[in-house]
């Protein structure tokens, strides 16, 4: 599950799903000790989770969420934060002590010059450090957000949108808590979905668009409910896709995919 903290970014990059842009929708401690507990009781087969947004780092607690994470989890999880990298461009000597004190600590940086406007010197001693991970070209560019808005073409790999895997498991095993569903999801190597947002909301795909049926605070007979009624189409270039591909007979739809 992708742990959303803040909707907030600065970047304006042209392809960005979420569209995000400035804003003060972050998400509270409270809120975010509550999260910890629902991931706790829902998908604690995980090896860890990920920080996502928004920019993560345009959260003014980034750093006691850290640590709140590592006080809850300890040792058994790891936690990774999704960025663009400017933070730890611009603040080396302090993410490289938060890497030494914590050793679960990861990030995922992602940059490609054709669609960030700011330019990331990746050649900066932090994107060197093994517990940074960075993509400088995307491979995946979904049309939805400011990509539909700003004609970016989707790449080939795009198949079908991402809450298709919560309702296949669904039609096709015996599930009977969200618990069983997320461990399914994981042995198909499918790691982001559902989604939890900054205000403890849950989506069943990536997306900020994506609607918010259920929150951290309901059971899982009442989440299970929504994702199997869940009759979203938020995002039709995605589905468009999704259809000419099975017509095609390039898609099995009794698989996760
Ligand atoms: S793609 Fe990432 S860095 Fe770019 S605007 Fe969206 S959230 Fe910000
Ligand atoms: S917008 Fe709707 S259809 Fe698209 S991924 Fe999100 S929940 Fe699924």
């Amino acid at each position: 599950m992708l742990i959303k903290i803040t909707k907030s970014c600065h970047n304006g990059c042209i392809h960005c799903c979420n569209d995000s842009k400035p804003c003060d929708e972050h998400m509270s401690l409270s809120t975010f000790l509550d999260v910890l507990s629902f991931c706790k009781k829902n998908d604690n087969n995980l090896i860890g989770h990920e920080f996502a947004g928004g920019e993560p780092f345009e959260h003014p607690l980034i750093w006691e969420f850290v640590k709140e994470y590592f006080v809850y989890f300890g040792k058994d999880k790891i936690l990774t934060i999704a960025t663009n990298g400017h933070y730890l461009a611009e603040n080396q000597q302090l993410v490289c002590e938060y890497l030494d004190k914590y050793p679960n600590l990861f990030f995922q940086v992602t940059y490609d010059e054709r669609f960030y406007p700011k330019k990331l010197d990746t050649t900066k001693r932090i994107f060197h450090h093994k517990r940074v991970c960075v993509t400088d070209r995307l491979t995946h560019i979904t049309p939805t957000g400011r990509a539909v808005t700003n004609k970016i073409k989707p790449t080939d790999n795009v198949m079908c949108p991402p809450c298709i895997n919560l309702k296949l498991i669904l039609e096709q095993c015996n599930v009977f808590s969200l618990n069983d569903l997320i461990k399914l999801l994981r042995k198909f190597n499918k790691y982001c979905i559902p989604s939890i947002q900054w205000d403890g909301s849950i989506a069943f795909g990536e997306y900020d668009s994506c609607p918010k049926i259920v929150t951290i605070y309901d059971d899982d007979n009442k989440i299970l409910k929504a994702i199997k009624d869940d009759d979203c189409n938020g995002c039709p270039e995605t589905m468009e896709i999704f259809y000419s591909k099975i017509q095609n007979g390039d898609l099995k739809i009794k698989s996760t995919i």
